[in-house]
């Protein structure tokens, strides 16, 4: 036998209901009420309406994440170990790593190579967080440029070494 589609009871409308012009108004009264508040504070000078984006740039909190960055040691080599506990956190699997030999005992290995997949990455942090070694770090307050191919998509670990925060140029004062 046929199943009957449910049907979903709304109650019964109003007249009003049926003519929509009490609702219409309603939602004309929202938006005017919204162009008023916003002309009030442009005239005070409030800025945070509208940002000219990218020629003046955002107010960006301390707590977002940005572009990635690879730590170094004191001879400015990666502090990263190439373990994999980011590679395996990323839910986004656009982590990859070759690993190499590093003649140190206590190091044991170190990234030959370590990309990043813009494109896939959702910037959740969860690499950051996974870390063992502090090695990886989200604080650059760098947006990713826009491109439509190519090696700006891929961040590899040239970039992310010299990809450092705001009032950070040097490598000896990434340190820390
Ligand atoms: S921020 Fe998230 S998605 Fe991006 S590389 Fe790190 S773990 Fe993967
Ligand atoms: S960045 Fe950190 S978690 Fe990722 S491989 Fe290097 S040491 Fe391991």
């Amino acid at each position: 036998m046929a199943t009957k589609a449910k049907t979903l009871d709304y109650g019964k409308k109003t007249i009003w209901d049926r003519i929509y012009v009490v609702e219409i108004i309603k939602g004309m009264m929202i938006t005017l009420s919204h162009l008023v508040r916003n002309m009030a504070n442009l005239r005070k000078g409030k800025v945070g309406i509208t940002y000219q984006w990218p020629e003046i740039p955002m107010p960006i909190d301390a707590l977002w994440k940005g572009e990635h960055r690879l730590m170094h040691r004191e001879d400015g080599t990666p502090r990263c170990v190439a373990c994999n506990c980011c590679t395996t956190a990323c839910p986004a699997d656009c982590i990859s790593i070759v690993a190499s030999d590093s003649g140190d005992d206590e190091v044991e290995k170190y990234p030959v190579a370590f990309d990043i997949d813009i494109l896939q990455c959702v910037f959740c942090g969860l690499c950051v967080e996974a870390c063992p070694c502090d090695a990886i770090r989200m604080d650059t307050m760098k947006f990713p440029e826009a491109a439509y191919e190519g090696p700006k998509l891929i961040f590899d670990i040239d970039y992310m070494m010299s990809n450092h925060p705001p009032g950070v140029s040097k490598i000896s004062e990434a340190i820390y």
